[in-house]
């Protein structure tokens, strides 16, 4: 507990107060991003945003499953409420659920398994199947029928990014191509 305790009078020192006087009106994100759990990915970091700026969801793997009403409702709020402008899947280098996938008999812990069974196996190289990993999550999310409608209405735009640890390095997936963000 000490490491979060000392981790917020850290916090205090540094906040912008008038900011958070602001935000504790209301949120107007700018985009929703559904991101990995894992430690080492803070979309807030890599997209460079503040409070108030990015509605995230974590979980094991940044999974789009329409069957969990944990993603099907920060979907709805932040696309149908917030009116996001941005829905984006951040997939990861070292993906820790891709690589359990490949071998989920031997995962111990059955709520993993049951997470990520339905997922699909991806030959490859390790960045190849994250990659397709985010494509299938970024296919799920355009399938709901709240961001259909928002997209075709123009006013919401969806995509993938694959973040790399070691280089930093950020692509993005578009039109059927991934490209390094400069
Ligand atoms: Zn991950």
């Amino acid at each position: 507990m000490h490491k979060l305790i000392e981790g917020y009078h850290h916090f205090i020192e540094e906040a912008d107060r008038n900011r958070y006087r602001d935000l504790a009106r209301g949120q107007a994100p700018h985009s929703l991003v559904i991101g990995c759990s894992d430690s080492r990915i803070i979309p807030e970091a890599i997209f460079g945003a503040g409070p108030g700026e990015l509605f995230v969801l974590r979980n094991v793997g940044n999974l789009c499953r329409v069957d969990d009403p944990a993603v099907t409702s920060a979907v709805a709020y932040a696309v149908g409420h917030l009116k996001v402008r941005n829905a984006v899947i951040l997939a990861h280098g070292d993906c820790g659920a891709v690589k359990a996938r490949s071998h989920l008999e031997a995962i111990d812990e059955e709520p993993i398994r049951t997470w990520l069974c339905e997922e699909g196996r991806c030959d490859g190289c390790l960045e190849e199947a994250i990659k397709a990993w985010g494509r299938c999550q970024l296919e799920r999310l355009e399938s709901l029928p709240l961001v259909e409608e928002a997209r075709s209405r123009g006013d919401l735009t969806t995509g993938l990014f694959y973040f790399d640890l070691e280089t930093l390095r950020l692509d993005r997936y578009d039109d059927g191509l991934w490209q390094e963000v400069r």
